[in-house]
């Protein structure tokens, strides 16, 4: 395993200071500057994109082609939006037009919040954390990267490249376990960007409410699939099978369990094992280049435990190796909601097929829950798509697909409640990082037209309101 080298506890306040430093010096503000470090962000990731897919296959097993679409790529492609478009994004806005304003200039001005922190998880360890930077950076901010510490091999390189490509005024990485996340927490952010887990969401939320720190969270969650009995099955059986196959389902918008009506399940099952034939001609994902492991020891024998205390039946999969970090992909049918693998999110290759009556019962079932990050329907049917739409709430609401809306140009990635709040990706990130400062100038003239409201507040100046 690559050893990550931890920041020094005690440099973390320094890092601090010498990026506010640069803040206060006007340094980041120019689109020009923010642009020339938008590109070397570019340049990082495209320069080196066989190296970090290396990294990422050391961490995580995951196939180079999943880290090219699902990661590398799309973070390319947030550093590349975001250096098209920065020069509009940051423009200075007039406000509406009125009568009684207009005189006074109202303005917009798209100002950067300062130094922020950015907190990634292990699951997409550089889109989560530098398609991020690429929205703080063009926003104009200073920045400190967290990278995750379950993922050293990555984590190690994005600090090394960061050194090499970027100015160390402007960004920096901290690299350490909770203890140096800690002492990150216990300073005064402009604005705190964290993407993981909802139990140590609340650490931060609390952490940063000591200052009042605005924060974005990007959190999980439980994302449903709602299955109508007349969809194309074949069609459904394979996407949804590749999005929870896809970094070994270790991904926050992965399908997490599957909602079908009780007559389609035999139906949906079968199509899911033909699929599952054709991912793995082999027939052994074990010995399969196309399909990663898990993070670690202890979150594959947290996924067996899900596992073992089903009281569904295990169609395909089921087979654990805690020592090499592998759990096959696994379906499951005939789940109850009560069931073990329906307790929290799966954040593994572990499917559940969850009987229902109609989708009545599956909206109920969806309603009962924490609002979800996505929500995927799987039907043909205009009506039915949108019986479900408007009857739920989640992140993302998808017909027909699942995962691809991340990488979605235009579209706000983020969750609802306990999901997350804000939003990102492209425009939407740089508003994230942005303060939008108002501002007017009232010229001497106006007074002419505006002087009742000066004291003293005589009968005759009410008349005139
Ligand atoms: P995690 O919450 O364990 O860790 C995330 C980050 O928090 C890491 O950098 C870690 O070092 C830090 N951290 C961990 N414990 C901490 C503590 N006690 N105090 C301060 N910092 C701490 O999450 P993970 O296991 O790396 O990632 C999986 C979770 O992330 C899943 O729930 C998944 O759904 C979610 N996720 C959400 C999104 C999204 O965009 N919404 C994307 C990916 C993953």
């Amino acid at each position: 395993m690559t050893r990550l080298e931890y920041t020094n506890i005690d440099n973390v306040p320094k890092i601090h200071a010498e990026l506010k430093e640069t803040f206060r010096s006007g340094k980041t503000r120019p689109v020009p500057f923010r642009k020339e470090q938008l590109a070397q962000l570019a340049w990082l990731l495209k320069d080196n994109t066989d190296r970090i897919a290396d990294a990422i296959h050391t961490d995580l097993g995951r196939p180079a082609i999943e880290s090219d679409l699902l990661d590398i790529n799309p973070s390319i492609g947030e550093a590349k939006d975001a250096y098209d478009n920065v020069a509009k994004w940051a423009k200075t806005e007039k406000a509406r037009w009125t009568f009684n304003f207009f005189a006074m200039r109202p303005k917009i001005r798209k100002e950067p919040k300062g130094v922020v922190l950015i907190i990634s998880p292990f699951n997409f360890p550089v889109l989560l954390l530098l398609g991020h930077l690429a929205s703080a950076l063009a926003a104009g901010n200073t920045v400190v990267l967290k990278p995750s510490e379950l993922v050293p091999a990555t984590s190690q390189l994005i600090s090394d490249l960061i050194s090499q490509y970027m100015d160390p005024g402007v960004v920096r990485v901290v690299n350490g376990d909770v203890s140096v996340t800690t002492k990150l927490l216990e300073l005064p952010w402009d604005h705190i960007l964290y993407t993981g887990s909802s139990r140590v969401a609340k650490i931060i939320c609390t952490a940063a409410a000591k200052h009042l720190t605005p924060v974005t969270t990007e959190l999980g969650g439980k994302s449903p699939v709602i299955i109508d009995p007349k969809c194309d099955m074949k069609l459904a059986a394979r996407r949804i099978l590749w999005g929870k196959i896809a970094n070994a389902g270790q991904t926050c918008v992965a399908p997490d369990y599957v909602l079908v009506p009780r007559e389609a399940q035999d139906a949906l099952v079968n199509e899911l094992m033909e699929v599952y034939q054709t991912f793995y001609p082999e027939g052994d994902p074990a010995t399969s280049a196309s399909f990663s492991r898990i993070v670690s020891q202890a979150h594959t024998t947290r996924i067996k435990r899900l596992i073992d205390g089903t009281k569904g039946t295990v169609v395909v999969g089921g087979t654990v190796d805690v020592e090499k970090r592998y759990i096959a992909p696994t379906i499951i049918r005939d789940v109850p909601v009560d069931d073990s693998t329906m307790d929290e999110e799966i954040f593994g290759p572990v499917l559940p097929i969850v009987p229902v009556r109609d989708v009545e019962e599956a909206i109920q079932i969806v309603n009962s829950r924490d609002h979800p990050l996505s929500l995927y329907v799987f039907t043909q049917d205009a009506a039915f798509k949108e019986n479900v739409f408007s009857r739920t709430q989640s992140g993302a609401a998808l017909a027909n697909e699942v995962l691809v809306h991340v990488g979605a140009t235009g579209l706000p990635f983020g969750g609802i409640g306990p999901s997350g709040s804000g939003s990102l990706t492209g425009k939407h990130g740089f508003d994230a990082f942005t303060h939008l400062r108002s501002t007017l100038d009232n010229p001497k003239w106006v007074d002419a037209i505006m002087k009742g409201r000066y004291p003293p507040y005589t009968p005759e100046k009410l008349a005139r309101l």
